[in-house]
């Protein structure tokens, strides 16, 4: 009998995804893993019953969240990296001439399983010598690490069991005050037509925070819904204000391979939406 994978994120909207192959499941202290394998998809990545990332469609994501901000401040050397377990994050940071990227992630068990299970995704990205990997949780990292970052990138799941506090102000607060000078936070906020207020919340706290901040957004189709949100901060760095020449120069200067991210989508992905300006305002 075919057997489907049904995504229960949202109460009244639901993603099934057939599961042609079962290459793992557990529960670990922190979440429920399954990985399974999708004949379009590939191997597919779901924690608590949420996707993730596949194989298929995980550049859209990792890729937009690593280029937008790294190319925009564009001198960035030192990383860290909140949630991220399953590496793809990882991997495309180490693309760029980056001194150290730290990735902070609660739960060992997934990055293990994903090393094992999901090679595609991750590459060697743990066993670079720049990747410093943590166990731990990210919001208790922020408040008590000595280390300061040019960027960090919040790679977590959605505000729903370990992922919660990473959406909340004092978190938010303890990442401003462990960037270097210049330095930007960027963070993924969900798909706005169905989570709005993660959107907001977000919004609320950073524009609080921090001198300059806003969302970029783009589609991961995986994430159904349209566009995802990513929001982006920064007391020096002004990332919306780029125009593409500047982008583009930047590019020429780094043999960076990509999929989904070039200078023409790394501004428009500024271009956002009126309904979710409409959030913002
Ligand atoms: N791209 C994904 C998405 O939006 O669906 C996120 C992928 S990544 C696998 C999310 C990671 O965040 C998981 O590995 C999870 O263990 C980690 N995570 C959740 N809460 C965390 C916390 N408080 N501190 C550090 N990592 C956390």
């Amino acid at each position: 009998m075919t057997e489907w994978f049904h995504e229960t994120l949202y109460p009244s909207v639901r993603q099934s995804l057939r599961i042609d192959r079962i290459i793992h499941q557990s529960k670990t202290e922190f979440q429920d893993v399954l990985i399974f394998e999708n004949e379009f998809l590939g191997r597919v990545l779901v924690l608590d019953d949420v996707v993730q990332t596949t194989e298929a469609d995980e550049f859209y994501y990792h890729e937009m969240l690593s280029h937008v901000p790294i190319v925009g401040h564009g001198a960035v050397r030192s990383v860290l990296i909140v949630g991220g377990g399953d590496g793809g994050m990882l991997e495309e940071v180490l693309k760029h001439p980056v001194d150290k990227v730290v990735l902070v992630d609660i739960d060992g068990e997934v990055v293990d399983i994903c090393r094992q299970h999901l090679p595609s995704v991750c590459g060697n990205a743990f066993s670079d010598p720049r990747s410093e990997l943590v166990i731990g949780d990210g919001k208790e990292f922020v408040a008590s690490t000595e280390l300061r970052f040019d960027l960090i990138i919040v790679d977590s799941t959605d505000p729903i069991g370990p992922g919660e506090a990473l959406f909340r102000r004092p978190f938010y607060q303890a990442c401003h005050d462990i960037l270097n000078v210049g330095g930007v936070i960027a963070t993924q906020n969900g798909v706005p037509f169905f989570q709005a207020e993660e959107v907001t919340q977000t919004h609320r706290h950073l524009r609080s925070i921090f001198t300059h901040s806003g969302f970029f957004a783009s589609p991961v189709p995986m994430y159904v819904g349209g566009h995802m949100a990513f929001g982006w901060a920064s007391d020096h760095t002004n990332l919306s204000g780029i125009d593409e020449a500047t982008i583009r120069s930047r590019l020429q200067s780094r043999s960076l391979e990509t999929r989904y991210y070039n200078s023409g989508v790394h501004v428009a992905s500024f271009a956002l939406p009126t309904c979710v300006q409409d959030l913002l305002a």
